[in-house]
């Protein structure tokens, strides 16, 4: 099973929707391996979001994203990466499928609820960024076998 890092960002948590986000991955059948709420610096930021260290909008994001904590997940599934990018819709949140998250809930490019990982590579990395080890659990889902077919598991 392949895990991936999610933000739920101010915007989702100022407007009282961060339990509506969360409801979304679990209710797709995400696991949830890591749960934790932390305010980021600008390291942190920077870090984060370095492949867009040179855009003009950049300090507009450190701010933003730094307005309030932000809920910090690891979610676990087949294909997880994919499926929760899947899920968030495209990054301008108005141009966003109906259904998904940004789609659905959101009017904007930048206030646009969640961050995702974008690909198995940026998940191991963004994982390790925001959890150690023993922030991560190991747990066997109850209805698994009603989750995905034998050869799925
Ligand atoms: P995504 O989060 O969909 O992977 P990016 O990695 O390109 O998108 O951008 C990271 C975040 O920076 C976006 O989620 C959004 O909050 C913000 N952002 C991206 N492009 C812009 C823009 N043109 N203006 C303002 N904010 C932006």
């Amino acid at each position: 099973m392949e895990r991936t890092l999610i933000l739920i960002k101010p915007d989702a948590l100022t407007r009282g929707l961060a339990g509506t986000v969360l409801a979304r991955f679990e209710q797709k059948g995400l696991k949830i391996a890591g749960i934790k709420m932390i305010q980021l610096d600008d390291a942190l930021l920077r870090e984060h979001y370095s492949h867009l260290a040179a855009k003009p909008f950049f300090p507009t994001i450190c701010e933003f994203m730094s307005r309030t904590p932000v809920i910090a997940l690891c979610l676990e599934g087949l294909e997880a990466v994919e499926v929760c990018r899947r899920l968030c819709g495209v990054t301008n949140s108005r141009q966003a499928a109906p259904g998904t998250i940004r789609g659905d809930l959101g009017m904007s490019m930048q206030a646009n609820l969640v961050h995702a990982s974008d690909s198995p590579e940026t998940a191991q990395a963004e994982v390790a960024r925001f959890f150690k080890p023993q922030e991560l659990f190991d747990y066997q889902p109850a209805l698994i076998s009603y989750q995905y077919a034998s050869d799925e598991r």
